[in-house]
């Protein structure tokens, strides 16, 4: 009795090792998932919410960041701070400054910019031991704006998407009634000629 248990247990464990051997060999052929980075980079998608960053006016060269502050209001953590600089044809930001360590990625900033002056990137490529370095003045900002591939959204693009898609046009219908019989609808012989 001892040794047919014995015999039973010896044929589990053979299974289960050969079981687990064949997906070790199932996996040995198969097409690796993971990249050498950084040597090789993944492909991000476009809407990808990585870095952010300032950008500039691609005709002009100007700043498009105009010192609203509305991007400081909506930041949830605020970690942004903006002043502004006031000028006879339009504002600038004065001084521009980002804590990257506490940054929570909603995008928030980026919706909310009337210049699609802020916005995010498709990298997070920033490696550090020090916290210091994450904090991202507007020269820095810009810098990253220039060095990297920017994610789809900009503000104007995220509003445009969220603008209600007009009224159907109003379907013809019959003049209400007072009568909680009449409410249900109008039956046949009472729709009016
Ligand atoms: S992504 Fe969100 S948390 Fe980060 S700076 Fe913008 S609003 Fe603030
Ligand atoms: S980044 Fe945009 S929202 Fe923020 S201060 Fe500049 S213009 Fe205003």
């Amino acid at each position: 009795m001892g040794s047919k248990n014995g015999g039973t247990e010896i044929i589990t464990i053979v299974g289960a090792v050969l079981r687990a051997m064949g997906a070790t060999l199932k996996n040995l052929f198969r097409k690796p998932i993971t990249v050498h980075y950084p040597d090789k980079e993944r492909k991000y998608p476009s809407r990808y919410r990585g870095l952010l960053a300032l950008t500039y006016d691609k005709e002009t060269g100007e700043e498009n960041c105009i010192g609203c502050r509305l991007c400081e209001y909506v930041c949830p953590p605020a970690v942004i701070k903006v002043e502004m600089l006031k000028s006879e044809k339009r504002n600038y930001a004065k001084t521009f400054s980002l804590e990257l360590y506490a940054c929570e990625f909603c995008e928030l900033c980026v919706q909310v910019c009337p210049t699609d002056a802020i916005v995010m990137m498709k990298s997070f490529d920033m490696p550090t031991a020090d916290r210091r370095e994450m904090l991202l003045d507007k020269d820095r900002l810009h810098r990253i704006g220039l060095d990297y591939e920017a994610s789809w959204a900009t503000g104007n693009k995220l509003r445009d998407m969220q603008t209600p898609p007009k009224a159907a046009a109003p379907a013809h219908k019959p003049a209400p009634t007072t009568s909680g019989a009449d409410a249900a609808g109008p039956r046949p012989a009472e729709t009016p000629a």
